[in-house]
């Protein structure tokens, strides 16, 4: 079966399929469709089309739709209801299509989507590569692991499909990026550019309940590639793909494994590749200078509350402290920061916002994230604030795409939060001391000049156009 990949269409520069949290950025971002991407790896004679950064339209969509047998679309919490008008578009053009729905969110509520809309005719549950691969090999449906489908009138769920354990086997997403995908419209505030994101390992053995992917998608399970095998795709980016300026490793938490981290700087140093990945704040000094001699640029850090008792609750694992050390190591290492901060959990007031602002600045990140606290169908946060009656609704966008806070308690209520996330981000940036600290940095190449230039441009663009 001729296969597509859809990110589909939806508000403008909608950054959805390889993001945690779908939404429209406030600074220049956009991740690349991974998910999409390994499947389409592994499907032959397949294509993908991301919509947010190709401009494709829905009427473009249509145009071209009939090409396709299988369509597999990308949906998010966010966006679902858009998603739902997209299918049922291109079904009317197309009424042949077989449409199928992937990601965390029909992950959790399968029936519930099929039950909403007769243009799909199933949904993909989690890791959806090997169920894709059998639906275009035209496997019995009955047959097929992880997938929900429609039968007559009836919605029938088949037993789930285990993670993918042996990821070696999986293709090289970075030659679908580069057959499909406009390399260059893809950026992160603290990657160089042109970036690309790539997975060396699945799922993560944490239990942050508010974390999206580990609770509904990837599971708590940590898979990694072997190290022969991310290498081997790396030197195919570096013969291929010569613009590439940094390789993000996008893995729920790239340094579970400690041990596989030093055989991987061992092996990647000799490359001379810059790369970055997303850590946790409990790595000892020397593990982190290994990783910066090894070519280690930047590490993404969910510190998410600067409040002990929040980080309990939420079960984050790593104490202030340690959080404290990682970082004062990680710099002293020479390796840049960048904080993931989240409002609005529960436990949160006035007081506990104003801690975590302090905190921040007292860790020196050179950027920061700051997200509104958001309850997904599946995770334990979402339980939690249904039971409380916390919850306002799923989360959720506004008409440009930018994230709506959808949690509110008795004591701070969800304007609230949304207003601290505005502030926040305002005096941790508009400091001296940061700025002169950002000056400093841009001195240091003309490439991560560009990288500040471009973020900050797009973050005024954000302040000017919101008022
Ligand atoms: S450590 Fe990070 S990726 Fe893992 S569950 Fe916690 S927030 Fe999610």
């Amino acid at each position: 079966m001729k296969t597509l990949f859809l990110n589909p269409p939806s508000f403008d520069r909608f950054d959805s399929a390889g993001a945690r949290f779908a939404a429209t950025r406030k600074t220049r971002s956009l991740w690349y469709p991974a998910w999409l991407g390994y499947a389409a790896a592994l499907v032959p004679n397949s294509q993908l089309i991301d919509s947010p950064a190709t401009n494709t339209t829905l009427d473009h969509l249509l145009k071209i739709i009939k090409k396709f047998d299988l369509i597999v679309i990308y949906t998010s919490t966010p966006s679902i209801n858009n998603d739902l008008q997209v299918a049922q578009s291109l079904k009317k053009t197309h009424p042949q299509a077989k449409i199928v729905f992937t990601g965390p969110h029909v992950s959790v509520l399968d029936k519930q989507t099929l039950k909403s809309s007769p243009a799909i005719m199933a949904v993909a549950r989690q890791e959806f590569d090997y169920t894709i691969l059998e639906l275009s090999q035209k496997k019995p449906l009955s047959k097929i692991k992880g997938l929900t489908y429609r039968k007559g009138s009836q919605i029938i769920r088949n037993p789930n499909r285990p993670p993918v354990h042996n990821l070696d086997k999986l293709g090289f997403v970075s030659k679908v990026y580069q057959r499909d995908l406009p390399i260059n419209r893809y950026h992160l505030p603290f990657c160089l550019h042109p970036y690309l994101a790539i997975y060396a390992g699945r799922g993560c053995p944490a239990r942050c309940i508010f974390c999206l992917w580990p609770q509904t998608f990837t599971g708590r399970i940590y898979r990694k590639r072997s190290v022969k095998n991310v290498i081997k795709e790396i030197n195919w980016i570096k013969k291929n793909l010569p613009q590439i300026k940094e390789i993000f490793f996008d893995d729920d938490t790239f340094t579970i494994n400690q041990s596989w981290v030093k055989e991987f700087c061992q092996a990647i140093k000799p490359l001379h590749i810059t790369w970055s990945v997303n850590a946790r704040a409990n790595l000892p000094y020397n593990l982190l200078k290994t990783m910066k001699d090894a070519g280690c640029r930047y590490l993404i850090v969910g510190y998410e509350s600067g409040n002990q008792q929040i980080l309990k609750t939420m079960q984050k694992g790593v104490t202030l402290e340690q959080m404290k050390k990682f970082t004062h190591h990680a710099h002293q290492a020479g390796l840049m920061t960048h904080g993931d901060f989240i409002l609005g959990l529960p436990g949160e007031t006035k007081q506990t916002i104003n801690q975590t602002l302090k905190f921040a600045k007292s860790l020196d990140c050179d950027t920061i994230q700051v997200s509104i606290a958001t309850a997904f169908p599946g995770t334990e946060l979402y339980s939690l604030c249904q039971k409380k009656g916390y919850l306002t609704k799923p989360a959720s966008v506004d008409k440009k795409g930018y994230q709506l806070p959808t949690i509110s308690y008795p004591k701070l209520s969800s304007k609230d939060i949304y207003h601290a996330v505005e502030n926040f981000h305002y005096k941790f940036y508009f400091r001296p001391r940061y700025i002169l600290k950002t000056f400093k940095t841009a001195l240091k190449s003309p490439a991560e000049a560009k990288r500040i230039l471009l973020s900050s441009l797009e973050y005024f663009k954000y302040l000017i156009t919101s008022k």
